[in-house]
């Protein structure tokens, strides 16, 4: 919807309508699309076909129709550059969006073959008030590929008055052969700089007095959009104040779960999801902005400074308190739950799961091991398990090869916990003497000091599949029935 109407009827029009720009030199940091689309338009020649592709929100349509404008207006300008007049009656007609030569056709919601052969029929017919008849096809990438390939026939040998305008936030999902007749031009986000200049603009022009601080967080909170930003700043100047406090809002929101999260808290940590949920909030948005903030947080510890038009908290309390690896399980976790919603049978499972998923990782773990799924060993990433096996070696040959029939199950930094397959392994590996020699050699490689803890899986794997693991673990060619006597037989000696 562009247009609202009060209940006196008085049209107004909302501010992205209002302020979308009238003329090409006040299009905000686009001049390399500009200058080349204005100076083919002042040696009258511009092209028959233009794809304009870039994210939403960012300026593809507006410079559609001022294309559209340039291209009927009875009296355009050409000092400095070309411009259409405004105010014939063929611009005023655009701008009050009821020319009939401008067709804009949204391919979202007229996808197939039918709707190409109804513009077929349309477009050898004579404008019917303007010099061009100018048609926008917006997210052309959603059109069928039957109605793709008519519109490739219609591009092929357009009528000399027909002007194509294809515009997609998708443009890797148009046939090569359609951009291929196209002169195309990719719409860049707008920097956090450009998005402040409009919004001065607009505030100055209503004689609105907003502050260095709120233009800030609008500029931020837009996340490069034209168009966000100006809603954003609409509902400000309409006295909604909240619309900055609610930025504010989501984010201690973040920062409360944040902190739960930090302290292994999953009780509250679920707590706090239903609280969301049950405020009203749609968790499927949500959670897609909160993996969008997150990833922020990621980028920004990754050391990324600087996305255009978008912006990356330095700051963030929980950014500088969570591992690199922790949000990076959470961005993967919170996209899993995303795609849980569709067939959760309670609203706020998804999430649930996840925060428990993520958190029971979290704490030292005091569980028993056989409720875990240990079918396949789980070698933690984060410890060098193999190194401590050959640091083991020398001291004592049995528990070199006992160490290669057990798993890690987890190592948080301080505690090492070990699953082993069968009790005599745990008892040796825990007999005191064993375990202060692995705790001993653990240290020097992590550095720190080490507790060995030791876990028994009542999943037994079978012995093929162990002796499998051993023999290719194990660098030096060995005997396999050695390896059997060793690990699974009884006459071990102490060392
Ligand atoms: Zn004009």
């Amino acid at each position: 919807m562009v247009e609202l109407y009060h209940s006196d009827c008085r049209k107004i029009l909302m501010f992205y309508t209002e302020y979308r720009p009238q003329k090409f030199n006040e299009l905000i940091g686009a001049d390399h699309i500009i200058s080349a689309i204005t100076g083919a338009l002042a040696k009258g020649l511009p092209a028959h076909a233009y794809f304009f592709y870039g994210s939403r929100g960012i300026g593809k349509t507006t410079t559609a129709r001022l294309l559209a404008k340039a291209l009927n207006c009875e009296n355009p300008t050409n000092s400095p550059s070309f411009e259409p007049c405004g105010k014939c009656q063929s611009c005023l007609s655009i701008y009050n969006g009821n020319h009939l030569d401008l067709i804009e056709i949204d391919a979202a919601s007229n996808r197939g073959i039918e709707n190409i052969r109804d513009i077929k029929e349309n477009v050898v017919l004579a404008p019917s008030m303007g010099k061009n008849k100018v048609y926008i096809i917006d997210e052309v990438h959603m059109l069928t590929t039957e109605a793709s390939n008519a519109l490739l026939k219609l591009l092929e040998e357009p009528p000399t008055h027909a002007y194509f305008i294809l515009c997609t936030t998708n443009p890797e999902k148009v046939i090569d052969t359609i951009k291929s007749r196209c002169q195309q031009f990719q719409f860049k986000r707008p920097t956090i700089n450009e998005l402040k200049q409009k919004l001065l603009k607009i505030a100055k022009d209503k004689r609105f007095e907003i502050t260095e601080d709120q233009i800030q967080k609008i500029s931020k909170s837009a996340k490069g959009a034209y168009r966000e930003a100006e809603t954003l700043l609409e509902q400000l100047i309409n006295g909604n104040s909240n619309v900055i406090g609610d930025m504010f809002e989501t984010n201690s929101d973040y920062k409360y779960l944040g902190e739960m999260i930090l302290n292994s808290d999953v009780a509250s940590a679920i707590e706090h999801i239903n609280k969301v949920y049950t405020d009203g909030n749609n968790l499927e948005v949500w959670t897609e902005k909160y993996i969008s903030y997150l990833r922020g947080l990621l980028l920004a510890k990754v050391g990324v400074k600087n996305l255009s038009g978008e912006f990356l908290d330095q700051d963030d309390g929980f950014m500088k308190k969570a591992s690199l690896d922790l949000i990076q399980k959470m961005v993967k976790r919170f996209t899993q739950a995303l795609f849980e919603f569709k067939t959760a049978i309670i609203p706020t499972l998804p999430l649930e799961m996840a925060l428990i998923d993520l958190l029971i990782e979290n704490i030292p773990d005091e569980k028993p091991v056989s409720s875990a799924p240990l079918e396949i060993p789980v070698v933690s990433r984060d410890f060098p398990y193999k190194k401590l096996i050959e640091a083991v070696k020398p001291h004592n040959h049995s528990i070199y090869l006992i160490l290669y029939s057990c798993d890690v199950q987890s190592f948080d930094g301080k505690y090492l916990t070990l699953v082993a397959y069968y009790s005599f392994h745990k008892e040796r590996v825990m007999s005191m003497k064993v375990k202060d020699i692995i705790q001993a050699e653990a240290e020097k490689l992590i550095g720190s000091p080490v507790v060995l803890k030791c876990e028994l899986s009542d999943k037994k794997l079978d012995a093929k599949k162990l002796t499998d693991k051993n023999l290719k673990s194990v660098k030096e060619p060995m005997d396999i029935e050695e390896v059997f006597e060793k690990v699974f037989g009884d006459d071990m000696e102490e060392s």
